[in-house]
Order: structure tokens, then C-alpha cells, then sequence
């Protein structure tokens, strides 16, 4: 079974799913409900088939050894018979196997078997009584063997076994007839093994299509398990308001990458962490209602977006009207400068609001920086930038505070976590 399934159409998982319930035979199946169990069951079929063909030629390279012995006076025709079919049959078979075309392979195989039963009936025409009840009966049997044993649906059955029966039948008229007795004899053995084999063989393919098609609904079933994981995962990730990552997307991505980070001390510049706040966002909220500050913040989420280089850091909605961004600078001061074309594009914004006012909206910006082979946690970056946005509201706003932060300085909590304007 595939690991990764095509997805079924809904209307298939339906046709699926009653065939199931109402325990409905092949027969009855939609075209589209037999195609789908066809291409699931392909490869075993064709294993199958292949050793079906590769058991016909060895039985029919036996039967050519028995026909010389039972019938030598015909051994001629025998060995004709063989050259001109069997032989340009096992060697299309050959190929078809190499092509995987299992409609080739059932139609070489179907042919090989009435080929092998018509010149059975053809020599038992020229044997003794005795001889001839024998090939007259192995014929039958090859018949409800070959019901048995292929793996095909009950109709190409049907069909291979009419023909069976058609062709063997004349040819215990033509060219060299049986005695009326033996022919009829041959035609009611053919029906007693053919039609009860068939029935069973129909049976058991029904079994069969049934086993398949209850593969085919763990198979879609998991399918469809997956992508409603991946669906939540996307949804428990992501910020509804904004539609941008939320501060649980962010802390696996940037923990990922950190945990996935190598000492590169050839990197120019240094991690950055910033925690953006919008300043005064409640007075925005109380004067222009929570439905401004809703398209405010959804405005917000797009200037920053529009600005920041995603291939390079992760920007998230942290809660409320804070945003986070982790950055990895490409050279020394980017994130500062980042960190200033995110202020100032906030600063431009024009949010509409009931009145004509035009509200100006700022925020202020804090900036953890480290050496980019630190081995300090996220957490320590965020608590970090998170001292600095403080120092940048105390200091008046509308502004960037950064705290250059080493790993040793970490380790006595911003103890030496210095401020400083950008
Ligand atoms: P400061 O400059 O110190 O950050 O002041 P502030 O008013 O922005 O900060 P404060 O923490 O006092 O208030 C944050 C406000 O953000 C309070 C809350 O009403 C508003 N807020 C938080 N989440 C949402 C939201 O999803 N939609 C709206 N409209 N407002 C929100
Ligand atoms: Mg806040
Ligand atoms: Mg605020």
C-alpha cells in the first residue's frame, strides 16, 4: 500500500463506503468504484498474473512432452500446433510481462489456455477411446482450474470460460470430430466443472474486492486524518485576526532552528529577538472602539509582514497588540535597521476610524542581540527583549531599544543587559 494514497473524490469515499455497508457485489459496483479497486490492486494483480503465465508456459511445455507420448502418430501436428501459437504466445507473454500491461497479460494467458485445451480436444479426436476420455476430461478440468485460480473479475471470467467451452467444443466437431458420445460427454463435464467454478471463483473475487475495499478506506481514512492534523496544526498556529503565525508557531520555529544551529563563527552578524509593542493601543481602543483596533491590528500585522525578510527570520503575533520577530542579520546592524523600517512603517499607517480624526499609531521596539553561535535559549532572548521594550516605553515611545546580550550575561539576569537608543 502506498504511503502517501491519491485522494479519492468525496463521491468515490461515499460509493466506497455503501458498498461496504449494503455488502453489494463487484457486479453492481460503479465504473469509477472498479477503476479505483483496479489501480489499488495493480501491482499484486500483475504478480499474480506474471505467475500465472510463467505456471501456463512450464504446463504447456509438459502437455507438448505428454502429446508426443499419448499421441505420437500426431506428434507432427502437436509440435506445428505449439510453433505456430503457443510459441509466438509465450514469447509475447514475455514481452507483455516486461511492458507490466495486465490487460495483455490476461489476453496472452486466456489465449494459451484455449490454445492448450482446443489442441488437446484436435488430438483426442485421433487417440484411443481410453486416451481420448482422458483428454476430454483434463480439458475440463484445465477449464475449472483456470476459473479458480485467475485473478480476474467474475465477467472476464464468464467470458474466457464461454470461449473455453465454444472453441474446445468445435473443435470436437472440426477438423477431425469426436464420437457424438465423447463430444457430448466433453461439453456436459465442461459445464458441471466450468459453471461451478466460476460461481465459486465469483465468490471469492467478491471476497477479495471486499478485502481491497476495506484497504482502500483505512488507506483514505488515514489520508484524510492527515490533512486534518496538518489542517489543525496550520489553524492552532496561526492568529486568526491577522492571519499572520502566532507566538506558539514562532516559539517552535525559532526553538527548531536554534536547536538545529551549528557553530558558525564565519556568520557576520548576530541574532536578533524583538518584541514590538504598539503604544497606547488601549487609548486607541477606548476612543475608536475594538473593532478600529481589530483593523488596526490586522493593518499593523501587514506593514511588518510587508517589511521583513521571511527567508532570514520568523515574525509572529506574540498576544494582544505585541508582535515578536526573530531575525538573523546578513550583515552587522541589519536588525537595527530592521528594527527602524518596522517602527517607521507603523508610524505611516493610516487606520480607518468612525470620526475624521486621523490617529497616529506608534510602537515601540526592544532588541535582544546575541552572537549568532550563542548557546542561550529562546527564552533568555525574549526576557531580554522584553527588558529593552520596557526601557523603550520608559524612555517615551515610538522608538528602538536594543540589549546587546552574551551568554555569560545571561546567566546573571540582565545584570549587564545595557539599553541603548538606536
Ligand atoms: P503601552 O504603550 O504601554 O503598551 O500601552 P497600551 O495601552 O498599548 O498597553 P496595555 O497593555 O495597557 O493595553 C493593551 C491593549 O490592547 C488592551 C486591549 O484592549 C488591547 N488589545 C489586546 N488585544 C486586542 C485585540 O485583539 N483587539 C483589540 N481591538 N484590542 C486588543
Ligand atoms: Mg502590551
Ligand atoms: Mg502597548
Amino acid at each position: 500500500m502506498s504511503a502517501n494514497p491519491p485522494p479519492h473524490s468525496f463521491t468515490l469515499r461515499e460509493e466506497l463506503d455503501a458498498a461496504l455497508l449494503r455488502r453489494t457485489d463487484f457486479d453492481a459496483w460503479s465504473p469509477e468504484l472498479k477503476e479505483a479497486l483496479a489501480s489499488h490492486q495493480s501491482g499484486n494483480e500483475f504478480v499474480l498474473l506474471r505467475y500465472h503465465l510463467l505456471v501456463g508456459l512450464a504446463i504447456s511445455a509438459i502437455a507438448l512432452m505428454w502429446d508426443i507420448i499419448a499421441v505420437p502418430q500426431k506428434a507432427d501436428v502437436a509440435i506445428a500446433w505449439r510453433l505456430l501459437t503457443s510459441l509466438p504466445l509465450a514469447l509475447f507473454g514475455l514481452f507483455v510481462l516486461r511492458t507490466g500491461d495486465v490487460r495483455k497479460i490476461k489476453l496472452v494467458i486466456a489465449l494459451s489456455l484455449v490454445g492448450v485445451g482446443v489442441l488437446a480436444i484436435h488430438l483426442a479426436s485421433f487417440s484411443s477411446p481410453e486416451i481420448m476420455s482422458r483428454y476430454t476430461m483434463a480439458t475440463s478440468f484445465l477449464l475449472g482450474l483456470a476459473c479458480l485460480a485467475l485473478p480476474c473479475p467474475p465477467q472476464e471470467i464468464k467470458r474466457f470460460a464461454l470461449i473455453f467451452g465454444l472453441a474446445t467444443s468445435i473443435a470436437g466437431l472440426w477438423p477431425n470430430a469426436l464420437p457424438p458420445g465423447e463430444l457430448a460427454l466433453h461439453i456436459i463435464f465442461t459445464a458441471l466443472i466450468g459453471i461451478p467454478a466460476w460461481a465459486i471463483a465469483r465468490q471469492h473475487w467478491n471476497v477479495r474486492a471486499r478485502s481491497i475495499l476495506l484497504d482502500m478506506r483505512d488507506d483514505l481514512t488515514r489520508h484524510e486524518l492527515e490533512q486534518n492534523n496538518e489542517m489543525l496544526r496550520q489553524l492552532s498556529e496561526q492568529d486568526p485576526l491577522t492571519g499572520m503565525p502566532n507566538r506558539r508557531k514562532f516559539e517552535r520555529v525559532v526553538s527548531e532552528r536554534l536547536e538545529g544551529r551549528r557553530p558558525d563563527r564565519a556568520w557576520p552578524g548576530k541574532l536578533a529577538v524583538m518584541m514590538i509593542d504598539l503604544d497606547h493601543f488601549k487609548a486607541f481602543n477606548d476612543r475608536h472602539g475594538h473593532q478600529a483596533g481589530d483593523r488596526c491590528l490586522a493593518m499593523a500585522a501587514a506593514q511588518l509582514q510587508a517589511v521583513f525578510p521571511r527567508e532570514y527570520g520568523v515574525l509572529a503575533r506574540y498576544g494582544g497588540e505585541e508582535f515578536i520577530a526573530a531575525v538573523r542579520e546578513r550583515e552587522p546592524g541589519e536588525a537595527v535597521r530592521l528594527a527602524e523600517t518596522m517602527r517607521a512603517a507603523i508610524e505611516e499607517m493610516l487606520v480607518p476610524v468612525r470620526d475624521t480624526s486621523r490617529p497616529l499609531i506608534t510602537t515601540s521596539i526592544g532588541m535582544a542581540l546575541v552572537a549568532a553561535d550563542t548557546t542561550l535559549e529562546l527564552e533568555d532572548m525574549i526576557e531580554a527583549a522584553d527588558v529593552a521594550l520596557y526601557s523603550a516605553k520608559r524612555a517615551g515611545r515610538n522608538r528602538v531599544e536594543i540589549v546587546e546580550v552574551s551568554d555569560q550575561s545571561a546567566a546573571l539576569p540582565h545584570a549587564n543587559a545595557a539599553g541603548r537608543k538606536a
